[in-house]
């Protein structure tokens, strides 16, 4: 994926930058092309170092790229120190200053394929701005074959390597143009909070303790999911936000604690306008930044989730037509969800009915009749839609209920009893009673979108800072523990 709008970080953007050492201004690598003949001063880092005794060969590196460079012997910076002597002294990772000539490279030499391949840096005088101990690992190579605890204890090392910087560049590019294309749709970018209270999306929350009302807790969202109907009841018709979720599941490996939504909800809409809208999106997305990909089919093909489970047994099929092709993108929706599916018996024993996707959700209209008599519950379907790609659910959404009546009786069929509703859900009824438009929405899981853009294997490696499948941070050693003078203020003491 060299080259091109996702390339290796080609910051066509980039202002020259400003700041100066002496007389000489920094020059991105990037841009070394076009100084053939001067003199130029360039930052990073060393990448590679091969001493060959009378000369030596450099890789240096900075945020835009790579370039050779080289020692000739007997050069001397005006001071009369030899380059030889700072250049036989750095190593890899070592942050230099290079002042050097930039020379085209002789015909033979050219290495056409590669980044500034066609030039080379003759090295004046190097600076040292910072020493590096030797890395624990090699981040030359694509880094695949290294342990990753190792990797995940040194990020910030790990991140250097290419492919890890083009992951976190193209997230940035993905979700600029997420947030352009959404604006551009009329939607309002709106911030939710983190400190709330438990939302049922499935889920355990995480719980925070409130020092100054001990013995209670806030919940971190494990999506935004009542703030933004409840921006909805508010009058702002269309929200987006990319919004942090946080969910306590148990260890499985691709999944994290926290992970990242671009989340919608838009009022006044059915089910099409949602789909259509998020269809654009993701169309227009594939062709701006991965335009050597190809989307299967257009429009994205429906499957209802009884034809699904008929067809591949689950219900985020795989339909691509060539599964060995990295640039094949098969987008499908599954709709026509059951609401409810029957469980066995929940903690107190008693068998009856959960929600297969969001409480929230609205049933088809056609069902309303059944929902508010409680009837074939079973065979309520709800108006709900998940987004799949190459086999993967990267989103879901749905049309939500906004009459109190038909929200309280999803929370009956459940088995809530009437104060239990009240108490979780008041403010939603209430705020369904206020005036709230029909509304409806979705979310994608934004790092599942990315890691299969960045044909990555597992999530983690298009999260900057990720956890290991065990919920750790190894490079801040979290979670830790916290001292007793802390649990103490929260009215918290530890059982053994
Ligand atoms: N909040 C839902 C989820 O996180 C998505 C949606 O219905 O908007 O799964």
């Amino acid at each position: 994926m060299r080259g091109g709008r996702i390339g290796y970080i080609l910051l066509a953007q980039m202002p020259t930058p400003q700041e100066t050492t002496g007389a000489i201004a920094r020059t991105y690598i990037k841009d070394l092309k076009d100084h053939i003949g001067q003199e130029v001063q360039i930052k990073g880092w060393v990448d590679v170092r091969r001493d060959q005794g009378k000369m030596i060969f450099f890789d240096f590196r900075d945020v835009s790229g790579k370039v050779q460079g080289v020692i000739l012997p007997n050069t001397k910076n005006a001071s009369g120190v030899s380059a030889h002597e700072v250049g036989s002294k750095v190593r890899s990772e070592w942050v230099v200053a290079v002042k050097g000539k930039v020379n085209q490279r002789p015909e033979r030499a050219i290495q056409k394929d590669k980044q500034n391949g066609n030039i080379e840096l003759e090295i004046l005088e190097m600076t040292v701005l910072n020493e590096a101990e030797t890395p624990p690992f090699d981040i030359s190579g694509d880094g695949k074959e290294i342990g990753e605890d190792v990797r995940l204890k040194y990020r910030y090392i790990d991140l250097r390597r290419e492919r890890m910087q083009k992951n976190v560049i193209n997230r940035h590019k993905a979700l600029q143009y997420i947030s352009q294309f959404y604006t551009g749709e009329g939607f309002f970018e709106i911030e939710t909070p983190n400190m709330t209270k438990s939302t049922p999306e499935g889920s355990r929350d995480f719980i925070v303790p409130s020092r100054l009302d001990q013995g209670k807790f806030y919940a971190l969202p494990q999506s935004p999911q009542q703030y933004k109907q409840l921006l909805m009841a508010s009058g702002f018709e269309r929200y987006f936000q990319i919004a942090r979720c946080f969910r306590d599941e148990d260890t499985r490996g691709d999944r994290q604690p926290e992970f990242t939504q671009v989340d919608i909800e838009m009022s006044f809409v059915v089910q099409e306008d949602v789909m259509a809208v998020n269809e654009k999106l993701l169309i227009g997305l594939v062709k701006e930044l991965y335009p050597e990909k190809k989307i299967q089919q257009l429009p994205f093909p429906r499957f209802s989730y009884k034809e699904v489970m008929e067809k591949y047994g689950n219900d985020k099929p795989d339909i691509r037509t060539d599964k060995n092709d990295p640039s094949l993108l098969a987008f499908c929706w599954v709709i026509d969800f059951p609401f409810f599916e029957k469980i066995d018996s929940d903690s107190s024993g008693q068998a009856g009915w959960t929600f297969t996707h969001n409480p929230f959700s609205a049933t088809k209209p056609e069902f309303i009749p059944d929902l508010l008599a409680k009837k074939n519950i079973g065979d309520i379907m709800a108006a709900q839609y998940d987004i799949v790609l190459n086999g993967y659910e990267i989103g879901g959404g749905g049309i939500r209920n906004h009459t109190p009546e038909a929200l309280k009786k999803v929370f009956e069929i459940m088995g809530y009893a009437t104060e239990r509703i009240e108490k979780n859900f008041g403010h939603m009824l209430k705020a369904l009673a206020s005036g709230t438009p029909p509304h409806g929405g979705l979310a994608f899981g934004f790092d599942r979108l990315m890691m299969l853009l960045q044909n990555e294997p597992n999530i983690r490696e298009v999260i900057p800072f990720a956890k290991t499948g065990e919920g750790k941070d190894l490079m801040m050693d979290s979670p830790s523990e916290v001292s007793l003078d802390q649990l103490r203020e929260l009215g918290i003491k530890l059982s053994k």
